[in-house]
């Protein structure tokens, strides 16, 4: 078994991106809103605070407290999408009940779009045509290709069918040229689809649903899970039953949410190339 390393591939494109970065006329711009003071958001917010300062972008926070109305950030968003320099806007996720998650998300110009949430950038996606794609399933592509392992022809299972990974990953697999299958809570036999996977990718959010007995022998096992547990962190794969059974497969920590920034600010390079031309 290998041990896909995403902590290492992203010290590698950062540097990279550092260099780009530091041809541009201007700093890209990245805008993010966050609501309420959710611990975990914080974390994630301040993780692409120091990311963005890392590689020589602005960065702007917008923090409202929980009670905010719609129509303020709405309105924040609308300004946003006109300042020639801010290049991405993010929402960070979750938001309180009181908003509309989808109409905010759905404000951002596609074009800013860093995080690929937008009907648009999702519908762009779909139909295999340039789009700023969400960063986690990006992600993933970018550790296969990075360790040269197919991905045409192959036996794709993905369990999970969120907005933010599993459809995502759904198109991207496809467009890659594999076969696609997608499990959710509501298929029967879940170890029937994911045990005759050459790739399985696990976005489900609890401790451990897949183990040994749910891999096939040398499968790539690719594992999105975050679950907290004691101060510990767990993915959706129980490591240490499944590493022994596959041929490669993704720690947590350490594996896919390191690539989750790098491809936020891949994304934010993307955009700020999109909307200036002259560079
Ligand atoms: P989500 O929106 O809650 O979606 C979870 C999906 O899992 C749903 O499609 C759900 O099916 C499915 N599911 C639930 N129970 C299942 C079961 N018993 N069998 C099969 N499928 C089941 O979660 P998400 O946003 O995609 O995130 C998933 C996990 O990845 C979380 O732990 C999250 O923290 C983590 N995550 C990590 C990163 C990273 O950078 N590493 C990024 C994003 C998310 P239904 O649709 O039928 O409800």
């Amino acid at each position: 078994m290998e041990l896909l390393d995403g902590k290492k591939i992203k010290l590698e494109k950062i540097q990279e991106l550092k260099k780009e970065i530091n041809n541009f006329k201007r700093k890209p711009g990245l805008a993010v809103i966050q609501v309420g003071d959710d611990p975990a958001s914080n974390v994630y917010v301040g993780n692409k605070e120091k990311t963005g300062l890392e590689l020589g972008c602005n960065f702007e926070h917008i923090k409202f407290p929980s009670d905010v109305k719609e129509d303020l950030i709405l309105a924040t968003i609308d300004k946003l999408n006109d300042d020639m320099s801010i290049d991405g806007i993010l929402v960070q996720m979750p938001l309180p009940d009181h908003l509309n998650a989808t109409k905010i998300q759905n404000r951002v110009c596609h074009k800013k779009d860093v995080d690929g949430l937008t009907d648009i950038n999702a519908g762009l996606l779909m139909h295999n045509k340039d789009s700023l794609i969400p960063c986690t399933p990006n992600g993933i592509i970018e550790i296969l290709k990075y360790y040269d392992i197919p991905i045409s022809g192959k036996n794709v299972v993905i369990v999970g069918r969120s907005e933010l990974v599993g459809r995502p990953m759904l198109s991207l697999m496809l467009n890659n040229n594999a076969t696609v299958t997608i499990c959710h809570s509501y298929t029967s036999n879940l170890k029937e689809f994911t045990s005759k996977a050459d790739i399985l990718v696990v976005a489900v959010g609890k401790k451990h649903i897949i183990d040994a007995s749910m891999v096939k022998d040398g499968a790539v096992v690719i594992d999105v899970g975050i679950n907290r547990e004691d101060g510990k962190l767990y993915g959706d794969v129980d490591f240490e039953n499944v590493k022994d059974k596959c041929s490669y497969i993704t720690p947590v920590p350490g594996g896919v949410g390191q690539m989750t920034v790098l491809s936020l600010y891949q994304n934010l390079l993307k955009a700020y190339k999109m909307n200036n031309l002259d560079i």
